[in-house]
């Protein structure tokens, strides 16, 4: 497709970064499970192996089958270009890893997926990075965090578990002053719901493992560049701006422009740190996106309708979702993600911690997994799961305190997802 931007979701979805093969004339983009590529004389090898022209190595840096999924998320959220990773968490590394160095910090929300806040506030230390968490809604806090060493803010567009949107306009304007960029985790929303990068934020990253899949089948991740960010405009970021040694002195900004940081991604992240996605998986990721604005209006739609009878049931202390008047956050929902604020919220049972193990153990549509963005409903306790690795503050912070579990609604039969929870309920209560 070669006029892309002027399609809409839906038909880019389908079509986006494919066309039918150039040798087959297969219709489906074939899985390419080729490890490397013939070159075609020693000078195209050079020229590959040097940059000067882009094609297919080796599968850990390039694969034709990845290149179509990059491609199709590169134009689903608007940005230049994308890298995709073997899961979410390595396109969390690779998003930073061109941005930051020993001592170097990132600021990064406290309503962050758990297995992120464990990644940030324990592992990346390993590396000499450090992550600074803040509450995103206070702007002045962010402000304030934002210091000399900061490479980057993190954040979650809707946030995982707790109910929570992000205001990624009032991020970006605070990161375009500070000269650093603003990262978004669209996992949640996916770019049906919520295009960060209309909204001003640099970078995106997702965990394809979820709804852009969206039935549980492969992991996998993705980093996405809007091309927009000034790499050279200050000294921060000298991997893209300054001459690069094991490229014989490139400079990846002065050179590739708006594509030096999805370069950098392939040619340094995938080259050396080798978090590469498989072909098998881009394959699956690619059916999944074929129908994601389909499946996300379900999810919306069937979310919303759980949400609201939960919140109507007496056993039940409140609902966190901002797709309900009485979330803090509705307004800023209608406002920001109109389209609807996806299929994940938590909700609070009165019988607390016991009521909550008995009811996950009692539903029998629900399947107590830790995934979410399947077509099938899930649920977690997350305090005794996901989150369990957090301190108590840290929970509460999240949204995932002991009384509370998190759901992930599915596209199934909205008044059979009722009735399951209402059984459950009453084992779990009764
Ligand atoms: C699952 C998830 C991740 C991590 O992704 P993996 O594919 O499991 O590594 C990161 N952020 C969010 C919001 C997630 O839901």
């Amino acid at each position: 497709m070669t006029d892309a931007p002027s399609y809409g979701f839906d038909t880019l979805q389908i079509h986006a970064g494919a066309k039918p093969d150039p040798a087959t004339g297969a219709r489906q983009t074939p899985i390419y499970q080729s490890t490397a590529y013939v070159f075609r004389d020693a000078e195209h090898a050079a020229a590959l192996f040097n940059l000067q022209e882009v094609g297919f190595i080796y599968s850990r840096l390039t694969n034709p089958t990845v290149a179509v999924l990059q491609e199709r998320l590169a134009t689903l959220e608007g940005g230049v270009g994308a890298v995709c990773c073997s899961s979410g968490h390595a396109a969390q590394i690779m998003a930073l890893f061109p941005l930051m160095g020993p001592g170097c910090n990132v600021v990064a929300s406290t309503r962050l997926y758990g297995g992120t806040v464990t990644q940030f506030s324990q592992t990346i230390k390993r590396f000499g990075w450090s992550a600074k968490f803040v509450d995103t809604d206070d702007l002045d806090a962010v402000k304030a965090a934002i210091d000399e060493n900061t490479r980057a803010v993190f954040c979650e567009s809707i946030a995982n578990p707790g109910g929570y949107v992000t205001d990624i306009r009032s991020l970006a304007d605070i990161t375009n002053g500070a000269g650093i960029p603003l990262i978004v985790d669209n996992t949640s929303a996916t770019p049906y719901l919520c295009n960060p990068i209309a909204q001003g934020a640099t970078l995106v990253v997702h965990s394809t493992t979820k709804y852009l899949t969206g039935n549980g089948t492969v992991t996998g991740g993705c980093v996405i560049d809007s091309g927009k960010f000034d790499w050279s405009g200050n000294d921060k970021f000298p991997s893209l701006s300054e001459p690069e040694p094991a490229y014989h002195g490139l400079k990846f900004h002065e050179t590739f422009g708006p594509l030096a940081y999805t370069f950098h991604g392939i040619a340094i992240g995938l080259r050396d740190l080798g978090m590469t996605m498989n072909p098998q998986a881009a394959h699956y990721t690619l059916m999944g996106i074929e129908t994601l604005s389909l499946r996300m209006q379900r999810h919306c739609e069937n979310a919303r309708t759980v949400a609201e009878w939960l919140e109507n049931d007496d056993r039940i202390d409140y609902v966190t979702y901002a797709g309900l008047p009485s979330s803090p956050y509705y307004e800023r929902a209608q406002a920001c993600y109109p389209k609807g604020t996806g299929g994940l919220f938590t909700f609070a049972v009165k019988g607390g911690y016991e009521a909550c193990i008995k009811l996950v153990d009692s539903l029998e549509i629900f399947s107590h997994v830790a995934n979410l963005g399947d077509t099938r409903s899930l649920i977690i306790h997350s305090a005794s799961t996901t989150h369990r690795q957090l301190t108590p503050e840290q929970q509460e912070a999240a949204g995932a305190s002991p009384n509370v579990v998190r759901v992930s609604i599915g596209i199934e039969d909205a008044g059979d997802l009722i009735r399951d929870l209402d059984q459950a309920l009453a084992k779990a209560c009764g």
